[in-house]
């Protein structure tokens, strides 16, 4: 049940039909693992505490840098060398007081997944390199927990949902067997602009927040958006009957 206060908080929510009262409620009673506060994280983070989710779970072992601050719009200046889980929370916890938040300020492992993965309905994998990305998908797909995954560099943004309780879900590792081909997107590197990164973590809490309202979050669906035209791009993508991450799984 909500309270009239939440009736009222999230009513231009509810009164969607697809959402409604029931939505409000499994969104109040999910728990949320994102991994990687930076430029996707801190925006998704925001939405989907905003949105009423009842339980994130911040990852990060990363402090926070000045060339971090053009994009990553929980942190100030004051904030440099803080721990960007430790400081997102404070922020966040202040802003949206009925979301339970938990900080892990260490790199997501086996170890933390083993522990963290079961009391999550989702993970949103808001990393910015390619083996963290291999690495939670491989997780994920282990505990079969669904994960939603974002990437941008430049002018690109990527976002991919894989739900390993869906037989037919492929996974990062279907789509990209060989890191070659993945996309580097390393902004240390390529550089990233704000917005690019605000239009995909978007795209994260948008997937996320359907998923948990049981609308169609679709998989095997790879979207490319490319910032110097505005164009989505949508790939239909299938799952490898051989990959060695998710087949037989
Ligand atoms: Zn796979």
């Amino acid at each position: 049940m909500l309270t009239r206060q939440q009736q009222l908080k999230y009513s231009r929510q509810i009164m969607m039909k697809d959402i409604g009262e029931s939505g409000q409620i499994a969104l109040s009673q999910a728990t949320i693992l994102i991994i990687g506060i930076g430029g996707l994280g801190n925006p998704a983070a925001l939405y989907l505490a905003a949105a009423g989710v009842g339980k994130l779970i911040l990852v990060d072992g990363d402090n926070i840098e000045i060339s971090n601050l053009p994009r990553q719009i929980l942190f100030n200046e004051q904030d440099i060398n803080n721990n960007k889980a430790d400081t997102a929370s404070d922020k966040l916890q202040q802003q949206f007081p009925d979301t339970e938040i938990e900080v892990i300020d260490e790199m997501f492992d086996q170890e933390l997944a083993d522990y963290y993965l079961n009391d999550a309905n989702l993970v949103l994998d808001c990393t910015d390199n390619i083996n963290s990305r291999y690495l939670i998908n491989k997780l994920c797909v282990q505990n079969k927990t669904p994960l939603i995954i974002g990437a941008a560099t430049g002018f690109d943004g990527q976002h991919l949902m894989v739900n390993p309780l869906d037989d037919k879900s492929a996974c990062y590792h279907c789509l990209y067997p060989s890191s070659e081909k993945a996309p580097a997107n390393n902004c240390q590197t390529a550089g990233i602009l704000g917005p690019v990164l605000s239009i995909v973590s978007g795209m994260q809490a948008l997937s996320a927040i359907k998923y948990i309202t049981k609308n169609k979050a679709p998989i095997n669906q790879l979207s490319l958006f490319d910032g110097l035209t505005n164009q989505w791009q949508q790939f239909n993508i299938r799952k490898n009957s051989q990959c060695e991450v998710c087949a037989n799984k």
